[in-house]
């Protein structure tokens, strides 16, 4: 029986890749049914919602959501819409599987590292405060809830998926409290997974390692902020934001995306890069039992990557959107 799911298109590149996927999911059988809705800063200009009442719906119907990149309008006082909704369906894992493929050249190889970040508090709750004209305070949150469910997480991910090592990242030096209570929560579970190797590094250390040798890393567990910093420059080791996939996972609800953003300077030039949301895709075929076809879609793009004829721009390629999408679906075929 096929999986109704539902379908967020978006802003910026966000249509374009979406319907490239789409094709490219039919293309491979994937059993699903779609409801697809526009939502974000042009559908805010169009019909004055920017996610209308009917997509909320459709997700709190089907509990699987394929989104494309969202603009959130600046000037307006929204919250932005990718917190608003990680926050209304606590998806409270964001996970970020950072690979190398070998027919995309960069100056790293072999980097195979998923990054789990920690996606409803830390400084994203967005509370700021205006002490005086001159002063403003911002909260950081970090409660023993958020920060356990996704440290065990991390630790399951390793376990079942035969990997090695587990690095917590942290600024626990200067935020004692804060990330003192992240990182004394980590060692409390890693003791739990005594097969699994664990360690915790600084994140301005990381980062500086993860450039000097990235293949180190394994899976790493940090707080949202850290996260969302380490995973764009995980997606610059292997090739760019266009290769970086993501889940956002919670206890009722998954949204599977691209980690970019709608790129507004590339929409509409057809030279965007789908793969990231291609991969999702194949993160939510996964999740929802349909291996098989996630399998056939990623063979299909090693195929095109391996072969080089046939890439987008960012990867030093001069094919467009839809004549990438064209040799996947040609490969499926
Ligand atoms: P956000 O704040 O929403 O995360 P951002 O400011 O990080 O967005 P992105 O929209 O992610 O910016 O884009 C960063 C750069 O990467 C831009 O130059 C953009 O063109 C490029 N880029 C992002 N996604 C893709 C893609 N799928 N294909 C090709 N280039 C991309």
């Amino acid at each position: 029986m096929k999986k109704t799911i539902t379908v967020f298109k978006g802003d910026g590149i966000g249509p374009e890749i979406t319907d490239c996927v789409l094709e490219i999911l039919e293309a491979a059988g994937a059993e699903l049914d779609y409801e697809i809705f526009n939502v974000g800063e042009a559908e805010w200009k169009r019909n004055g919602a920017l996610i209308p009442d009917e997509a909320y719906a459709s997700f709190e119907r089907n509990r699987v959501l394929l989104k494309s990149p969202i603009t959130t309008p600046i000037g307006h006082g929204f919250r932005s819409l990718n917190v608003t909704l990680r926050n209304k369906y606590d998806l409270y894992a964001n996970i970020r599987p950072a690979k190398s493929n070998a027919a995309v050249k960069t100056p790293f190889s072999n980097v195979d590292m998923v990054i789990f970040r920690e996606n409803t508090e830390d400084l994203y709750v967005g509370v700021e405060k205006m002490i005086d004209e001159d002063t403003v305070h911002a909260t950081k949150i970090i409660t023993r809830k958020a920060s356990t469910r996704i440290i065990r997480d991390a630790f399951e991910y390793a376990k079942n998926h035969g990997r090695k090592k587990v690095t917590c990242v942290h600024k626990a030096n200067i935020l004692k409290m804060s990330d003192g209570l992240f990182l004394s929560i980590f060692e409390e579970i890693a003791k739990e997974y005594p097969e699994i190797e664990h360690d915790d590094k600084i994140i301005d250390n990381t980062c500086m390692q993860m450039v000097m040798n990235p293949n180190q890393f394994d899976i790493i567990v940090t707080p949202n902020l850290y996260g969302d910093l380490l995973s764009d420059l995980a997606s610059g080791l292997i090739g760019g934001l266009g290769l970086l996939p993501s889940s956002n996972l919670g206890t009722d609800y998954a949204m599977f995306e691209a980690v970019h953003g709608s790129a507004p300077d590339i929409a509409g030039k057809h030279i965007a890069n789908p793969t990231a949301l291609l991969w999702s895709a194949c993160m939510m075929l996964e999740y929802l039992g349909q291996k098989d076809c996630a399998a056939k879609i990623r063979g299909a793009v090693d195929e095109v990557l391996e072969d080089g004829t046939c890439l987008t721009p960012d990867l030093h390629g001069m094919a467009t959107t839809e004549e990438y999408r064209d040799a996947i679906i040609k490969k499926i075929k």
